[in-house]
């Protein structure tokens, strides 16, 4: 029997080498030091959550939904649907997407959740929930079903300048196989996931070249894709800190907010939580990586487990409760 157990650090580190089968593990485990497990950390979310209310923010692509070659087809698993089904039954929950919001709409498919689209340019929630209805960009609007609802759009003047790029960027990459260019309303993106690497450059070009023209829109680099945006002072960042204040739900004692994103457009709201000392950003990631966030989880299938979890504590609770 030994008596005398080992220093913390050396035992984090031979749990690490016990855990890692090759060096790439130990790589992801040595870095998720730095970002823990949000599904290992659970408890101490729960805890912090102590009569506050928690607020869930999500990505969509790679978050939700795998990385597909085709973006048209990057459906949620039936799971991960009605995990964040039952996560909106308990918490508010927003989906924070690149994608245009009848885009993202049409693949998450839930009413109940809030929905901004475009980088957070396009936020569309229901007119009842708001508070503050005097921002400037509000517009009051219908849905499909026909209920009353809050617009808020910052970039709204900024659509026909996107059409016009849009069809421009197509003309330039239409005789580059397997390029694909999105019209997101208020941004456009062109990936080229499907694009003969020896054409990345060319294609980076092209893109580069026709937004010469374009002094007000920016260029952004995500996976695979490039994207336009207009150039203002608008992000994944200040839409959550935006959804907060017009749900009501802007006071940091009260409330502890959840982002889960894989994508650098994520650490703006990643940034705006850990700056605010405001709830967890949680990083999706299988690969190390620098981020903003507090937490991480590996894949989609970890944001499964991780929205359970939160589903399953709030039914424990409400038993106890009632
Ligand atoms: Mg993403």
């Amino acid at each position: 029997m030994q008596s005398s157990s080992p220093p913390r650090k050396s035992m984090l580190k031979d749990i690490a080498i016990e855990l890692a089968s090759d060096d790439s593990d130990l790589v992801y485990y040595s870095w998720m030091l730095k970002y823990p497990s949000a599904l290992k950390s659970f408890h101490h979310i729960i805890t912090r959550a102590h009569k506050k209310k928690i607020v869930i923010f999500l990505d969509y692509d790679g978050t939700l939904s795998p990385i597909v070659d085709d973006p048209e087809r990057a459906f949620m698993s039936i799971d991960m649907h009605s995990a964040v089904k039952d996560v909106a039954k308990y918490f508010p929950t927003a989906i924070i997407s690149g994608r245009s919001r009848d885009k993202v709409f049409e693949l998450v498919g839930l009413t109940e959740l809030f929905y901004a689209g475009s980088h957070g340019m396009d936020i569309i929630f229901p007119a009842k929930d708001t508070i503050s209805v005097n921002r400037l960009n509000y517009i009051r609007s219908t849905d499909k079903q026909g209920k009353e609802v809050n617009l808020f759009q910052p970039a709204r003047e900024f659509i026909p300048m996107i059409n016009e790029v849009f069809r421009t960027l197509v003309e330039v990459t239409k005789d580059i196989p397997g390029a694909f260019v999105e019209n997101h309303k208020f941004c456009t993106s062109v990936h080229y996931r499907n694009v003969d690497e020896k054409s990345w450059r060319m294609i980076a070009q092209r893109v580069h070249d026709v937004l010469k023209d374009y002094p007000r829109l920016t260029l952004t680099h995500g996976r695979k894709v490039l994207e336009v945006r207009p150039l203002i002072d608008w992000d994944k960042g200040k839409a959550v800190e935006f959804l907060l204040e017009s749900l009501g739900l802007s006071n940091a004692n009260d409330v502890l907010p959840i982002y889960i994103g894989d994508d650098r457009t994520d650490e703006d709201a990643f940034k705006v939580l850990r700056e605010g000392n405001r709830g967890y950003g949680i990083l999706v990631s299988s690969v190390p990586k620098e981020s903003k966030a507090f937490l991480s989880l590996r894949d989609t299938s970890e944001v499964k487990e991780f929205l359970k979890s939160l589903v399953r504590w709030k039914e424990q609770m409400s038993n106890v409760d009632g």
